[in-house]
């Protein structure tokens, strides 16, 4: 509800705050139980802030994240060691956020080690278990990570993330550096996790095509802000936000000719966004009043959130 964060630009020999990157920008939202919420937009759009905000890995300038009824941010450290067991993340690059030095089965079993008493056996046993439930053939698991390829080394991520079987789990980008066909088969085994687990995803992809078929809604994000918030199929049926149609623009869909609408101009510095709606400097439909006066985020049509002016109703 409501959340900041600002990262405070430093100038001069004496650091003075010269000002702040608006990273997010007061963004409310809801994610429910036991769906994936897609969170998309250009890349420095603040998506990746906002994932760490949510899982307290960064602190908030401002706002609340509410966590089954519960501030995170106001949790005290034995609350939120129960909390970080719940909430996990899977990272881009599984060759950076996998220490290349540690063997795999170690790799797994070091969150069970931190937070569980288990016995070696145990652990071992574990490892075994989390292997095997995402793919992996655990006789390897005495090996290191680069005797993987990229799709197995995300597989021994995801193992990781849920050795303490988290309820919430944060994908920032996690196939994004995948090819395609292997794109798909861990965005299968993470549905099929899902399913099985009934785990909750906040899936982050500067693109709409990757979270497409696993998002039960999809959020866009544009300049610090949360721009639209959709049930997925009503997304791609009708965007509601100029934005978000740009973005589909993109996408290629097979059988039906569109047009692809290019966006004239950089983004603009989130230390200095532009005043009244921040896409106005961009939008093919700006008017006067886009210039002037910011358009908040509000309900249309049951489900539908969006923040403009002139929603493409
Ligand atoms: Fe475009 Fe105006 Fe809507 Fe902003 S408020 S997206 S400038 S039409
Ligand atoms: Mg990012």
């Amino acid at each position: 509800r409501h959340v900041k964060k600002y990262f405070p630009i430093r100038s001069g020999l004496l650091s003075r705050v010269v000002g702040n990157v608006k990273a997010v920008d007061d963004i409310s939202f809801g994610i429910r139980e036991g769906e994936t919420f897609g969170l998309v937009g250009e890349s420095g759009c603040g998506k990746s802030t906002l994932g760490r905000v949510m899982l307290n890995l960064k602190s908030a300038t401002d706002g609340e994240v509410i966590f089954q009824g519960q501030n995170i941010h106001s949790a005290n450290a034995r609350e939120m060691q129960r909390l970080r067991q719940e909430m996990q993340i899977i990272f881009q690059d599984p060759m950076g956020s996998l220490n290349p030095r540690f063997l795999v089965s170690d790799l797994i079993g070091e969150p069970l080690k931190l937070h569980r008493r288990m016995s070696g056996a145990e652990i071992d046993e574990r490892v075994v278990q989390l292997m095997e439930l995402v793919g992996l053939d655990a006789s390897r698991r005495n090996r290191y990570p680069h005797e993987f390829s990229g799709g197995q080394r995300q597989r021994i991520g995801i193992a990781r993330a849920l050795a303490l079987e988290p309820k919430f789990i944060v994908a920032d980008e996690a196939v994004s550096a995948l090819d395609v066909s292997v794109q798909s088969q861990v965005l299968n085994l993470m549905m099929k996790l899902q399913k099985e687990l009934g785990l909750t995803y906040l899936f982050i992809a500067h693109g709409l095509n990757v979270v497409r078929h696993i998002s039960t809604r999809v959020g866009v994000m544009y300049l610090g802000k949360m721009v639209e918030v959709s049930p997925t199929d009503d997304l791609f049926a009708k965007p509601l936000h100029p934005y978000t149609k740009v973005l589909l623009s993109a996408i290629p869909t097979p059988g039906i000719k569109k047009e692809r609408i290019i966006l004239e101009g950089d983004v603009p510095s989130p230390a200095n966004p532009p005043s009244g709606c921040r896409f106005h400097t961009r939008c093919p439909y700006v008017q006067d009043r886009c210039r002037s006066e910011e358009p908040l985020l509000r309900t249309v049509e049951g489900d539908r959130q969006v923040a403009c002016h002139f929603p493409l109703i």
